[in-house]
C-alpha cells in the first residue's frame, strides 16, 4: 500500500463535492498514514461531527475548515478557514446562504444544459449530490454518466467551462469577504492553491491587510518552481505555507490523502494565529 504524509489540510467530502462520506474519508486518509485532517469542504462544516467521531478511535486530529469560493475580478480565488466552529450560528446562516446560492446557480445551470440539448435533469443532480454542497463537479457526473463528455475532467474544459453557453457566474462573496468572515468567526483563513488566482501578486498584498494568515504552498499541481514562488511569497507577507492534497476521490481532481508534504510545524503556526488574532 502507497503511504502518504501525516498532515493533509485540505480534503473534500460528500458534504459538498467529494465522494466519499466525511467517515469514509477519514478512515482512507488514516490508512495512507495521514494524522492531523482538516475536513474543507466548499461553504459547509455539517460534515466536520461526522469526521470528528469516525477519527477518534483512529488517534487522528480533525482540523473544522472549509473552502470558500469567490467571485471577483482576480479569477478563482478560493480561500481555506481552519479552526472555525461547527456550532457557530451565526456562521452557519452565512454558510448557508452560500450554499442556497449555490443550489440557485446549479439549478440555472441544468436549465441551460437542457436548452442546449442535454438532457440532465435536477432531480439526478441532486441524487449524486447527496445533500451535499452543490456544484459544477455534479453537473460534470451527470453529463459524463449520460455519455455527453468522454471523461468527468472533460466536462469542465468544454460543456459547463467558464466560457460556454451553460455557464452561469456564482453570487458568492469577494476574495476580502472571504478572509474577513473566517476572521470574523475566529477562523485562519489561507488562499487556495494560487495557481488559480489571477494577478496574484496583486491581490496578495490587499488579502493580508485583510486578515490573511497563510497561503497553500504545497499542492499536488504545483510545480518545484511554482512552490519556491510561493514559499518566497509567504515570507515576503508574513503568511504561513499552508498545503494539502485537495482529495475528492472522483477522478484526477486533487492528488491523494496525505500525497502532499506539508511542514509538521504548520499546524502549531496555524494555531498560534489563531489565538493572535
Ligand atoms: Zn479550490
Ligand atoms: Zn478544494
Amino acid at each position: 500500500m502507497s503511504r502518504g504524509y501525516p498532515i493533509d489540510l485540505h480534503t473534500h467530502s460528500l458534504r459538498s463535492d467529494g465522494a466519499l462520506s466525511p467517515a469514509e474519508l477519514v478512515r482512507r486518509a488514516a490508512d495512507r498514514g495521514v494524522r492531523v485532517q482538516a475536513l474543507s469542504d466548499h461553504d459547509t462544516l455539517l460534515g466536520v461531527a461526522e469526521a470528528i467521531e469516525a477519527a477518534k478511535p483512529l488517534g487522528v486530529r480533525i482540523v473544522p475548515a472549509t473552502e470558500l469560493n469567490t467571485e471577483s475580478e482576480w479569477g478563482d480565488a478560493h480561500v481555506l478557514a481552519y479552526f472555525v466552529d461547527p456550532a457557530d450560528a451565526a456562521l452557519e446562516e452565512r454558510l448557508r446562504w452560500l450554499r442556497e446560492n449555490r443550489g440557485r446557480r446549479v439549478e440555472r445551470m441544468v436549465e441551460k444544459l437542457r436548452d442546449l440539448g442535454y438532457a440532465i435533469t435536477l432531480e439526478r443532480v441532486l441524487e449524486i449530490a447527496q445533500g451535499g454542497a452543490l456544484g459544477r463537479p455534479h453537473l460534470a457526473q451527470a453529463l459524463f454518466e449520460k455519455g455527453y463528455v468522454p471523461s468527468y475532467d472533460d466536462a469542465f474544459r468544454t460543456v459547463i467551462a467558464k466560457d460556454s453557453p451553460a455557464y452561469v457566474s456564482r453570487v458568492g462573496l469577494t476574495p476580502f469577504e472571504a478572509v474577513a468572515l473566517a476572521r470574523t468567526h475566529g477562523g485562519v483563513p489561507s488562499l487556495a492553491h494560487p495557481g488559480t488566482v489571477e494577478r496574484l501578486e496583486e491581490l496578495l498584498p490587499k488579502l493580508v491587510v485583510a486578515g490573511l494568515a497563510g497561503i497553500e504552498c504545497f499542492y499536488g499541481e504545483h510545480s518545484p518552481a511554482w512552490t519556491a514562488h510561493c514559499l518566497t511569497l509567504a515570507r515576503q507577507h508574513g503568511l504561513i505555507p499552508t498545503g494539502g492534497s485537495d482529495y475528492h476521490g472522483r477522478s484526477e481532481h486533487g492528488a491523494d490523502l496525505g500525497a502532499v508534504f506539508i511542514p509538521p510545524e504548520t499546524i502549531d503556526l496555524l494555531e498560534a494565529r489563531r489565538a493572535s488574532r
